[in-house]
């Protein structure tokens, strides 16, 4: 049975303690000793992920195991931050983020391991996973390894939406900085020797396609920096522009169409272009049969809820490990508006993670 106290009180533990990147040790050290007593025997990586073993139990031991992850950084710090509880959701304290994305799912995880352990329900073997370095960049999942995992299908709950969510795809993307090299002139006594790279960019971003491209592709063009002063032609711009898709070849295609909008601007004035990657992430999706989606409907239905596909434009840990080869499914967590100071998680929806988490476990 999930303990509601105890994964509430699990919870608020977690997230008090201010754990932005680099500094989510903290965090799987506060739950070393509630998952050890049920007999996961967990370890660090070298990019300081923390993968647990929890052996099967009972007639179940020999069962194929699964993996469960949830990543125990922040979007962004929390110091000081004092969790509210109003009106049946927990809330910050107005003075930074929550971090229920993603610490309700990672208190929802050690509760089911420590329902199923405090029932001795007999139970499969089970991987728990918390990744790092999530916001800032997928850090932990792109530097895990998972050759050591014994799972063949994983389960990522990191997507809001009340709980009952399965994520079906998620997006390939890719930021990019585009700099334009122009020259340098006295902007008052000889103008005509300069090539100005902030009217290239300008040119660039006038005939980009930008903001909803279709029902599955987003582009933006979100940094533009460049010049030095109000009297010299500015030789040099920088421009970070990214692409979003669930469609690999459309994807593709706008990156493309994006690049030649800044190279045919910088020709207009006659410079050039140097393009460097900041980051990307390789897309998914899932067929309504594959093993995975079957196992989270069943999980959810277990659970009392009523299964619901969605898609995802945002990234997570799961593009880098089904880019690895690991299956590996979001399920939706019930956080409310993450990424801002009026953050929140309804206190329900964190027992009913719990449950879920719970049944996915026991794989029924
Ligand atoms: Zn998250």
């Amino acid at each position: 049975m999930i303990d509601s106290a105890r994964v509430l009180d699990t919870f608020l533990t977690i997230l008090r303690i201010d754990s932005y990147h680099p500094n989510e040790d903290p965090v799987s050290d506060a739950l070393r000793p509630k998952l050890e007593r049920a007999g996961v025997r967990l370890r660090a990586d070298r990019s300081r992920n923390v993968l647990g073993f929890w052996p099967g139990c009972g007639a179940r031991a020999g069962e194929e195991p699964i993996l469960l992850c949830a990543h125990t950084d922040t979007v962004r710090p929390t110091p000081g931050m004092e969790p509210v509880i109003r009106d049946g959701a927990v809330h910050t304290d107005g003075s930074s983020v929550l971090g229920a994305d993603d610490k309700a799912a990672v208190a929802a995880i050690v509760e089911a391991v420590e329902a199923i352990a405090a029932d001795g329900t007999p139970h499969p073997p089970v991987e728990v996973l918390f990744t790092v370095g999530e916001d800032v960049g997928h850090i932990g999942s792109k530097a895990f390894d998972v050759a050591g995992v014994r799972s063949r299908m994983a389960f990522v709950p990191d997507v809001d939406g009340p709980v009952g969510g399965i994520i079906m795809a998620g997006p390939w993307a890719e930021t990019l900085r585009v700099t334009f090299r122009g020259r340098a002139a006295h902007a008052g006594t000889e103008p005509e020797e300069g090539r100005s790279a902030l009217r290239m960019a300008a040119r660039a971003i006038d005939r980009m396609q930008l903001g909803r491209i279709d029902a599955e592709t987003t582009a933006n063009a979100g940094v533009l920096t460049g010049g030095e002063a109000a009297n010299i032609v500015p030789p040099q711009a920088a421009l970070t522009v990214q692409v979003r898709s669930l469609d690999r070849s459309r994807f593709r295609a706008h990156r493309a169409a994006l690049l030649d909008c800044c190279r045919q601007g910088a020709e207009a004035f006659g410079g050039a272009i140097d393009v460097e990657s900041l980051g990307s992430t390789a897309g998914y999706r899932f067929g309504e049969d594959d093993a995975p989606v079957r196992r989270a409907e069943a999980a959810i239905r277990s659970a009392g809820l009523t299964p619901r596909r969605a898609t995802t434009c945002g990234g997570s840990d799961a593009n880098e490990f089904n880019a690895k080869g690991l299956p590996t499914v979001v399920i939706s967590v019930g956080y409310r508006d993450i990424h801002t100071n009026q953050e929140s998680m309804p206190i329900d929806e964190l027992d009913r993670l719990a449950e879920v988490c719970r049944a996915l476990m026991l794989g029924s």
